[in-house]
């Protein structure tokens, strides 16, 4: 895209003046970001790196242990490929008058067994970052219908790129690794820059530093794991005066994510989260488990209690519905078939034979009346009689399935039909 703005002019001039990546910058990161390989083929072993191959019939040499060219001396891994190319990004990282910049190259190993290994890089992207931490990226463009995202037309010019690149998978690459002769604004590092990135791709790191006190705060303080869950959190406010305490007590906070969520838990139990007796845990861990174990335990508690409520409030419309029917029960030798007279027993009865008596609300049913088959009080079998038909609709023992029993219950129910029928209201 052409350069718009006055500040997209003057970064594309600055960048035009930036010298080229040096030839020693490059091979830095070919020989400290991409490892070197041999193939293997039946007891042939081939160097990918300088195209050496001997005969082999060692079983010391895996895919684990790797191997030394005899060659050239290099320590190789395995590789299940002949032919391939190996891949990386890679940053430069310099200052160009009041800028930081960052420069992304992406780097290429070209293998093909028996030949020496070619390498390539190219410069793709450049975050230009001013005092005030607003970043300005130039990119190259990538094939558009590549199912990759990264698919970069080689031939194409870094271009400056509009302030929605930032949304882009492209701007969120972070370099493997970064050539160790760095040049940093004063600014970054007086704001705490210690010359480690925490695994943030480095222009948005020093974005943070330039642009955002709390992540200087929690990098001057060592605060790592806490920088990290910052960067993701939308509701860090609650936790920042908590925070400032472990800061003032010297406590670092080991897992961000964890110690949040200690805290909201905290709040929860109404623990005054200003006290550093709670948010600098000895063992964080250990306590936030604690915690964790309570709530569930509480809400386990909540839950029976509701399910104990409806329970009682649907007795009521069952008594009223079938009392009439409450101290039935017919015998036959061992035997016993009654009606079944609170909800609870519903849900053990459903519980016991592992049937979906309850859950599926047989207690509402105004027209059928639910009767147990017991032998010694253990549930056997369930019967559904409709009162409308004066006919047994189903009966089901464990799982749904029919008993030994089955015939005897319907038996004795059916040739206690007449009893039923007098109870109707
Ligand atoms: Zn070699």
């Amino acid at each position: 895209m052409k350069p718009k703005t006055k500040n997209q002019i003057r970064i594309v001039s600055l960048s035009e003046k930036l010298k080229p990546i040096t030839y020693a910058q490059m091979e830095y990161g070919w020989y400290n970001c991409l490892g070197n390989h041999f193939y293997r083929s039946r007891k042939t072993l081939f160097c990918l790196e300088c195209g050496h191959s001997w005969k082999n019939e060692s079983l010391l040499i895996t895919s684990v242990a790797g191997c030394e060219c005899l060659e050239c001396g290099k320590e190789l891994k395995q590789s299940p490929n002949a032919y391939y190319n190996q891949v990386a990004y890679y940053g430069v990282i310099t200052t160009f008058k009041d800028m930081q910049v960052v420069r992304i190259i992406y780097l290429q190993k070209h293998y093909k067994k028996g030949s020496p290994v070619a390498f390539t890089g190219l410069e793709v992207m450049q975050h230009w970052i001013d005092q005030d931490g607003n970043v300005t990226t130039m990119s190259r463009s990538v094939q558009g219908l590549s199912r990759y995202y990264d698919q970069w037309i080689t031939s194409s010019e870094l271009e400056v790129r509009p302030k929605q690149f930032a949304n882009c998978p492209r701007y969120d690459i972070v370099p493997f690794k970064c050539y160790p002769e760095r040049k940093i604004l004063p600014l970054i590092k007086r704001n705490g820059f210690n010359g480690h990135f925490y695994d943030f791709a480095p222009h948005k790191l020093f974005k943070l530093l330039l642009s955002d006190p709390i992540v200087e705060t929690l990098l001057k303080s060592k605060q790592i794991s806490m920088m990290k869950y910052y960067k993701d959190s939308y509701q860090f406010e609650k936790y920042w005066p908590s925070v400032k305490i472990c800061i003032r007590n010297g406590y670092i906070i080991k897992d961000g994510s964890i110690w949040c969520d200690y805290i909201d838990m905290l709040v929860n139990f109404g623990k005054d989260i200003r006290n550093s007796k709670y948010v600098c845990p000895d063992d964080l861990k250990k306590q936030h488990d604690k915690l964790l174990s309570k709530m569930m335990a509480i809400e386990k508690q909540k839950s029976l209690e509701a399910k104990r409520k409806s329970i009682d409030q649907a007795q009521e419309v069952y008594l009223d519905q079938k009392k009439q029917f409450f101290g039935l029960e017919f015998k036959e030798g061992n035997i016993k078939v009654k009606v079944l007279e609170h909800v609870r027993e519903f849900m053990e009865e459903s519980n016991e034979l592992n049937h979906c008596l309850f859950s599926n609300n047989y207690h509402k049913k105004e027209n059928a009346l639910i009767l147990s088959a017991r032998i010694n009080e253990r549930p056997i079998e369930t019967i559904e009689f409709s009162l409308k038909d004066l006919k047994i609709v189903q009966a089901r023992g464990y799982g749904n399935k029919a008993t030994e029993h089955h015939q005897a219950i319907i038996n004795l129910v059916e040739s206690n039909i007449h009893v039923i029928s007098k109870m109707l209201k």
